[in-house]
């Protein structure tokens, strides 16, 4: 079998490692990868490489953020600070933000609770929003989570988590399309969801 020198090997093994790049789709990078300046190949290598120091979350609402700094959202005063909208991931935050229409904050829980884990909810940033939700700052939590088995367990264990505290829990009366595909929902759906929620607690 023909191969490619190592380290385009090593690369495509490597590339191949991310959400929907195949064989094929790796090659065609790597390939396309060679053709750029030695500079910008470094700088690419630096920004990957130094991921881990540069980004990290954000320590009041979970999501990505520069490194020690609060994120984008945080930092804007005017937003409505008594309404909490919970999501799985980020990329479930900017879905949600490119509607266009939700002025208040988030939580990113990182992730959700699967109904056959023992850990129940552990490595979740749960702690943080039991602060929140006892600070006596927020009114009402909406749970936008997928609407799938994972979301809907997640839902219920937050409930749970949330019934002694003063806030007001609800959730989407549309259900939120299944874990990431929420990125791929188009604004419209995400505004109908997020103006009719009905309550959980
Ligand atoms: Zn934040």
């Amino acid at each position: 079998m023909t191969q490619y020198p190592e380290t385009v090997e090593s690369l495509i093994a490597m590339l191949k490692l991310l959400p929907g790049i195949g064989r094929r789709g790796a090659e065609r990078l790597v390939l396309s990868l060679l053709e750029w300046e030695p500079e910008k190949l470094a700088f690419l290598g630096e920004l990957i490489g130094t991921l881990p120091e540069t980004v990290s979350t954000c320590p009041e609402c979970g999501a990505l953020a520069n490194a020690g700094e609060l994120c984008t959202i945080c930092r804007q005063e005017r937003r409505d600070a008594s309404l909490v909208c919970v999501v799985e991931t980020t990329a479930q935050l900017f879905a949600i933000e490119a509607s266009g229409n939700f002025r208040g904050r988030y939580h990113v829980l990182g992730g959700r609770i699967s109904p056959m884990d023992a850990e129940n909810g552990s490595g979740l940033n749960l702690p943080r929003l039991l602060e929140r939700a006892r600070s006596g700052t927020v009114r009402e939590i909406i749970l936008a989570l997928s609407s799938d088995v994972e979301g809907r367990a997640t839902a219920i264990y937050l409930a749970d988590l949330l019934r002694d505290t003063p806030v007001r829990v609800t959730q989407p009366a549309l259900g939120l399309p299944a874990g990431a595909n929420l990125s791929y929902a188009d604004g419209a759906t995400i505004t109908a969801a997020l103006t009719g929620r009905t309550e959980i607690k």
